[in-house]
């Protein structure tokens, strides 16, 4: 048998009540930007306007810092820990309760397939706020210090590869540790982060405690350089994580920044194949490899390059691309025109240097922006296609032959966010870990993320960490 063929199975739209206009969210309610501006948010599945969306000028950041400063002083710093672990509870729930509508509109403004909102980033993001809501009456137990205390009001800034799952991972352990919030969505996938607001207000959340203001990087940066905020959290590229560092240089803001990466996948020659080939597909095909963690770069043992290539296309092969909303798909629509360009102009690089491109036979539909699952082989250390991030379904094979020169390959990038290693040896799996110079290491297997466990890069990967106890930690400073 050459193809599987799969009945239609789509998810219905119908669940998503998504308004035609969106205001801001500060102080509890939603209300008209000053800006008296817009721009729309569009479904990268078939280019379809999906809504209007504010965007925040600098008096509406300042009104929405106004707002959070304000929540600060006269509520949350006086709300009791365990108190705040209650609301962080109730939004948890409310999360799983409408985790359905949450998906579906995930999946509309994304792209992303409808199984993986729904089975990844939906469920990741209630657990996010779970495990949060237990830490908010255990700090005085969590080795953070003596007392250790909110910063006061928190800009965060978030990308559009994971936009409900990333809010999760910035505003729960905000609150859990007794800060206020001003968060930046994505301009193209502003959407949970609206039906979020709504969530706050359905927590009964006091007012002023989480605000969203929608927008661009003038948004984000207005935030960024915002006298009276005291920390800025910031998930995105390099490039945007850099001249935020500058931007706060010399101020009293601390800062975190989750940024891009370039990982290793080691397969050594003694792995299981076929599950190592399924590892693979799922390190760099997830999320339609709009993944900063991603195992953008194969690197195979000599001796087993050919079976293990030649199995990874058979695999390919199957991957289903199209409508993110049908159960099926495997690998849905690229989130905007302009990441189209930057993938097909990064790749065509690697067609230029030599490397050699494979795709299997799929058939893209008309309408949105696709890109069909792409392996360039061939592929050396000086080539563009091995050194930058693509940030798409693009996977770059270097072969190695001692383990050695794996770990040299695997650690000569400018990032260090992720690695994996797949071997049967226990032994090379601690000798691969000790050797990589990454912030998380995953053993035969990929892409695996838990609240409790920290997250972040070193190198141009970032500063800090999310996530665990070394996540809250960003969230306070030293006791009174
Ligand atoms: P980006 O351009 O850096 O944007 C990220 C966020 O910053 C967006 O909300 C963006 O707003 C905003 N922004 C843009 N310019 C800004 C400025 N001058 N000041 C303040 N904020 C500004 O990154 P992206 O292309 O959206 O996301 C892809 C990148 O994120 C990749 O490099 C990926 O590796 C990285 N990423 C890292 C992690 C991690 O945890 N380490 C997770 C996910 C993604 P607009 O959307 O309006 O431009
Ligand atoms: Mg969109």
């Amino acid at each position: 048998m050459t193809s599987f063929e799969y009945a239609p199975a789509p998810e219905s739209a119908a669940i998503a009540k998504i308004a035609p206009h969106y205001d801001l969210f500060i102080n509890g309610k939603f209300v008209p930007a000053k800006s008296e501006t817009t721009f729309s948010t569009i479904n990268p599945a078939n280019e379809s306007v999906l809504s209007q969306i504010s965007l925040a000028n600098q008096e509406d950041v300042d009104r929405a810092v106004a707002s959070a400063r304000s929540a600060y002083q006269k509520v949350w710093s006086k709300t009791s820990p365990a108190e705040r672990g209650k609301y962080l509870f109730r939004i948890a729930r409310i999360l799983q309760e409408r985790a359905r509508e949450f998906a579906v509109v995930e999946t509309l403004d994304n792209g992303k397939p409808i199984r993986e909102s729904r089975d990844v980033d939906v469920p990741l993001a209630a657990a996010h706020f779970f495990y949060h809501a237990g830490w908010a009456d255990k700090l005085d137990f969590a080795g953070l210090g003596n007392s250790p205390q909110p910063h006061g009001v928190v800009g965060q800034i978030i990308p559009w590869n994971f936009p409900l799952l990333m809010l999760a991972w910035k505003i729960a352990p905000a609150l859990a540790t007794g800060n206020t919030v001003v968060l930046k969505p994505a301009e193209t996938t502003p959407l949970t982060a609206l039906l979020f607001a709504e969530v706050c207000q359905q927590a009964g959340l006091p007012d002023g405690v989480v605000n969203i203001v929608t927008g661009d990087g003038s948004t984000g940066s207005y935030l960024v350089n915002h006298p009276d905020v005291n920390k800025i959290a910031f998930t995105g590229s390099t490039e945007v994580g850099k001249a935020i560092a500058r931007a706060v240089a010399g101020t009293k803001k601390s800062v975190t920044l989750e940024l891009g990466g370039k990982a290793a996948n080691i397969v050594f020659d003694d792995a299981p194949i076929d599950e190592t080939v399924e590892g693979i597909i799922n390190g760099i095909f997830f999320n339609q490899g709009h993944v900063c963690c991603a195992g953008s770069r194969l690197l195979l043992q000599e001796s087993i390059q050919d079976e293990f290539l030649e199995k990874l296309k058979r695999r390919m092969s199957l991957i289903r691309v199209g409508d993110p909303m049908d159960k099926n798909t495997d690998l849905g629509a690229i989130n905007s025109a302009a990441q189209l360009s930057r993938i097909t102009s990064l790749a065509h690089t690697g067609d230029e240097e030599g490397a050699q491109r494979w795709s299997p036979d799929c058939t893209l539909p008309e309408n949105g922006f696709w890109y069909p699952p792409t392996i360039f082989m061939g592929v050396t250390q000086a080539h563009r296609i091995a050194r930058e991030e693509i940030f798409g379904p693009v996977l770059s094979v270097l072969s190695f032959r001692t383990p050695q020169e794996a770990i040299e390959k695997a650690n000569n990038t400018p990032y260090g966010l992720s690695a994996g290693v797949w071997t049967d040896k226990g032994s090379r799996i601690l000798w691969a870990s000790q050797k990589l110079r990454a912030g998380v290491i995953w053993a035969n297997t990929f892409n695996k993320f838990d609240p409790a466990s920290p997250f972040g890069g070193y190198k141009e990967s970032g500063w800090g960490r999310e996530g665990g106890r070394h996540g809250l930690s960003a969230y306070v400073k030293e006791g009174k």
